[in-house]
């Protein structure tokens, strides 16, 4: 017997209002140590424990970016943060590579635009990477150094591909004199980003995706390269002058009144990654990635990306015989489990699950397990029953 949508009772309705599982690439499931810090008092941002509070995050968000450079918080989503990291360092008329093969890559553009820069793409397919040659080819062919910065979404949400930042980036740094701008919302925290190594430029991230922490932060790393283009940007802007938060982050302070209780949970959310050390982040998410998709492939259900540049945040099914939408709901309504639907001309064709931040092995079981049976109660017909969830399990109990 299938179940009858209608007939699911709403979750929200339920007593058990806590047990809404958050399996979307963002905002993601916050543990309770940082839940619990934001509850605390707030207290002033000019006092000296704020500022103490302060120099530890940012000591500390440095090691997670792995860099030297300032890394810098400001007040917005993650979305803010990527304009700041562009109207700090270019000028209007100025030539940018950017980019495009989902959302947030055209999001990209767009916000250039808007901000008279001349913006020419670099586009593929949503679901595909970004072609590393034609980085090359265009960058090789600024003879005259036009191009003043390319502009990269490391983890591409929309479609759960991850973009091979480190090759193009040696574009970059053949073509010599171009910016670096990444958006590694979906990247850091979730697979290495090697800020110094690679020599990235700007790194924009935000706090409700890798971080652990409600949406409300975002952060910018700036390299001296970078900061050498903001004395001569003649880009207006005011709020989001990262001068300004340089300065006040030497102090250990923010030029304008921060989000102090998310100050506090980002406090605590760091400590716990430290606590957990980089390697095994970047394993723990792999590994999650690899029990997802083994489990998707097991279902029978196509992946919006390839293997070869899956995304350690979220993956992108793309099913077949099975409406994505009607699995959402159920998933929604009778497991309390939310996944992400398609974004723009994906929607509807397409859902999304987050394995970002905290996630841990037995969230996916629990995912992958809720996701069989609603198929089945939908009337997919599964290819390997019982096989799911121990495809799920391998790459989870090997490791
Ligand atoms: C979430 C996200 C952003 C930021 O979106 P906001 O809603 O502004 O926080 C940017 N880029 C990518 C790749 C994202 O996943």
């Amino acid at each position: 017997m299938y179940w009858q949508i209608e007939q699911l009772s709403d979750a929200e309705d339920k007593s058990m209002e806590d047990k809404h599982m958050l399996m979307i690439p963002g905002p993601t499931p916050v543990p309770e140590k940082v839940l619990l810090a934001m509850a605390k008092h707030t207290i002033g941002h000019r006092s000296p424990e704020f500022s103490q509070i302060m120099e530890e995050v940012t000591e500390n968000l440095k090691w997670l970016h792995q860099t030297n450079n300032d890394v810098l918080i400001v007040t917005a989503s993650g979305t803010g943060a990527m304009e700041a990291g562009i109207i700090n360092f270019l000028s209007p008329g100025d030539r940018v590579l950017v980019g495009s093969n989902g959302k947030f890559g055209d999001r990209w553009a767009k916000i250039s635009k808007a901000y008279g820069l001349e913006v020419d793409t670099i586009a593929a397919e949503w679901g595909q990477p970004l072609d590393t040659e034609e980085f090359r080819t265009k960058l090789e062919a600024d003879t005259e150094k036009q191009i003043k910065a390319v502009i990269v979404t490391h983890s591409e949400t929309s479609t759960g591909v991850l973009n091979d930042l480190e090759t193009i980036n040696r574009h970059v740094k053949e073509h010599g004199e171009c910016l670096i701008i990444v958006d590694a919302v979906t990247s850091l925290g979730a697979v290495n980003v090697p800020i110094d190594e690679w020599g990235l430029d700007v790194v924009a991230s935000g706090s409700q995706k890798g971080y652990m922490i409600p949406p409300g932060l975002g952060f910018v790393s700036v390299s001296p390269k970078a900061w050498a283009a903001y004395e001569n940007c003649t880009m207006p802007r005011f709020y989001f002058d990262l001068g300004q938060y340089r300065k006040s982050a030497q102090k250990n302070t923010t030029p304008f009144t921060p989000p102090v209780n998310l100050i506090f949970a980002l406090q605590v959310a760091l400590q716990m990654m430290k606590e957990e050390g980089l390697e095994n982040i970047f394993a723990r998410h792999s590994r999650l990635t690899k029990a997802t998709r083994d489990a998707i492939k097991a279902l029978g259900l196509p992946l919006l990306a390839p293997d070869e540049c899956a995304s350690t945040a979220v993956t992108a099914v793309a099913p077949t015989n099975v409406e994505a939408e009607q699995i959402r709901k159920v998933m929604k309504k009778h497991f309390d489990i939310a996944l992400a639907g398609g974004q723009d001309h994906l929607k509807g064709k397409i859902f999304r699950i987050g394995h970002l931040g905290f996630v841990s092995d037995r969230d996916i079981l629990t995912t992958i397990s809720s996701l069989e049976i609603t198929l089945q109660q939908l009337g997919y017909q599964n290819p390997a029953p019982k096989k799911v969830v121990k495809a799920a399990s391998k790459p989870l109990i090997l490791t």
